[in-house]
């Protein structure tokens, strides 16, 4: 088995995950792809010790990342020597903010391979790029009657918008179900679309299975039925190359958190002639071309959707964020994730009473799991005592935790700096919590 070559694209590095059979009789070869303790430097909070003793073991990149010095010295930057406000200013400050704001779309739009930089909206994050679509796309073309089908294993934040909007139009909420095993029931969403439907709204990477969805099949069918697609790419950017235009879809969500970017600004990327038809989300300063008492007028894009003083810094703390991890090999560090992700679902299954969820045969960098007879709280709390950061819950996805029949996951989820080492300190630990409680 080759591992990554010269001649290899990344898309064939990430094919080679997706059918991942091949690949993970090789998990040994996958981790010696890449070291991570060169990058590990790159992050300072990676270096301190937990109430001044445990090393800190951060498995918690699911919820957000760590932030490297990239990312940390652009925003210092940006405050001590290019702050001002920007698009409106005609002093030489403005424009040099005005600049890099705009060179920050520009890097975005490469990140993502959008055909053009005015697709792409700042916001938030996920969960208001979600709620910007739902809102204005909604607004505009879903009415009494229309269906919008949203996967099984949705993170709140794609699942209560449609919930506002159809309680707003009359349309319905449908969902797609997903197996024991984490899979998108692909015949069920078959039968689901039909000319009633609007909009296909599906994680790329669910958050508490791990499952990588088929989003280009996904897109393919919701198109030949009429339909609009919105993928929610939160947990997906931060560990493999995206491609929105090679996916099809017509709108793409993401956090700059979840990607090593800081927290408060994320992007949405939509198709030019969609967003073109939709009327704004909010109102504001920069949004408008004209406004009188009488009617008002709307700016071009991508400005028609970014009411308001935008979040500058943090956008080109963004753009830092995708420089820094374009610079890491990405072939090599997507087999890395991998072989560490089933490096530590072999070891958590040797762990007694310990029960993975979600097992999809298409997965990433999110192992959730229960043990027998103790809570996933009390399992965070011990942890936590050394130095283990693990989230526990139901990760802001009630309805699989309803469908599986589970009160809440215990949930590990990896980046790119995390170890064997790390792995084997989470195994340990739990096997302390399982001596106290049994
Ligand atoms: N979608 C998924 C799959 C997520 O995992 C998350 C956050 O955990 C979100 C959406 C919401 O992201 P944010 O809180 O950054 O808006």
């Amino acid at each position: 088995m080759n591992m990554a070559t010269t001649t290899m694209t990344e898309f064939s590095v990430v094919q080679q995950i997706l059918t991942g059979v091949e690949l993970d009789r090789h998990c040994a070869q996958c981790l010696s792809t890449f070291d991570p303790t060169t990058v590990r430097k790159d992050f300072p909070i990676l270096q301190t010790l937990v109430r001044g003793k445990k090393p800190l073991v951060y498995l918690d990149n699911g919820a957000t990342t760590q932030k490297p010095l990239a990312v940390i010295d652009r925003l210092k930057q940006y405050y001590e020597l290019e702050n001002a406000n920007v698009h409106r200013g005609v002093y030489q400050l403005s424009q040099l903010a005005t600049d890099v704001y705009e060179g920050a779309r520009e890097t975005l739009s490469r990140f993502i391979n959008a055909g053009k930089s005015r697709e792409i909206i700042f916001t938030r994050g996920t969960t208001e790029s979600i709620n910007l679509v739902a809102s204005s796309f909604g607004r505009k073309f879903v009415h009494a009657g229309d269906e919008i089908l949203v996967s099984g294993m949705e993170h709140h934040s794609n699942i209560v918008p449609w919930q506002l909007l159809c309680e707003a139009t009359g349309a319905i909420l449908k969902v797609i179900s997903f197996s024991e095993r984490g899979e998108l029931d692909m015949d069920a969403f078959s039968r689901l679309l039909s000319s009633r439907t609007r909009l296909v709204a599906v994680t790329h990477l669910s958050n508490v299975l791990g499952t990588i969805n088929p989003v280009e099949e996904i897109t393919e069918m919701a198109h030949q039925a009429g339909a609009r697609v919105l993928v929610d790419g939160a947990q997906w950017v931060g560990h493999f190359p995206t491609d929105v235009r090679r996916i099809g879809c017509d709108f793409y969500a993401f956090s700059g958190h979840k990607m090593f970017g800081p927290t408060g600004i994320g992007v949405l990327y939509g198709r030019e002639e969609l967003l073109e038809a939709m009327p704004p989300y909010q109102g504001g300063g920069d949004m408008i071309a004209t406004v009188s008492f009488e009617k008002s007028t709307w700016n071009d894009l991508p400005y028609k959707f970014e009411a308001g003083t935008p979040n500058i810094a943090d956008a080109v703390g963004l753009a830092a964020a995708t420089d820094y991890l374009r610079s890491i090999d990405f072939p090599n560090l997507m087999y890395y994730e991998h072989g560490l992700m089933r490096y530590a679902e072999n070891r958590l299954r040797q762990v007694p009473g310990l029960r993975l969820i979600g097992e999809a045969g298409s997965k990433s960098s999110v192992i959730s799991f229960v043990l027998e007879g103790i809570h996933p709280h009390d399992i965070g709390t011990i942890l936590d005592g050394d130095g283990v950061c693990i989230r526990t819950g139901h990760h802001c996805c009630q309805p699989v935790m309803d469908k599986l029949d589970i009160p809440a996951t215990a949930r590990a989820s990896l980046a790119f700096y995390n170890t064997v080492a790390e792995i084997d300190a989470l195994v340990a630990s739990l096997n302390k919590v399982i001596a106290m409680f049994r």
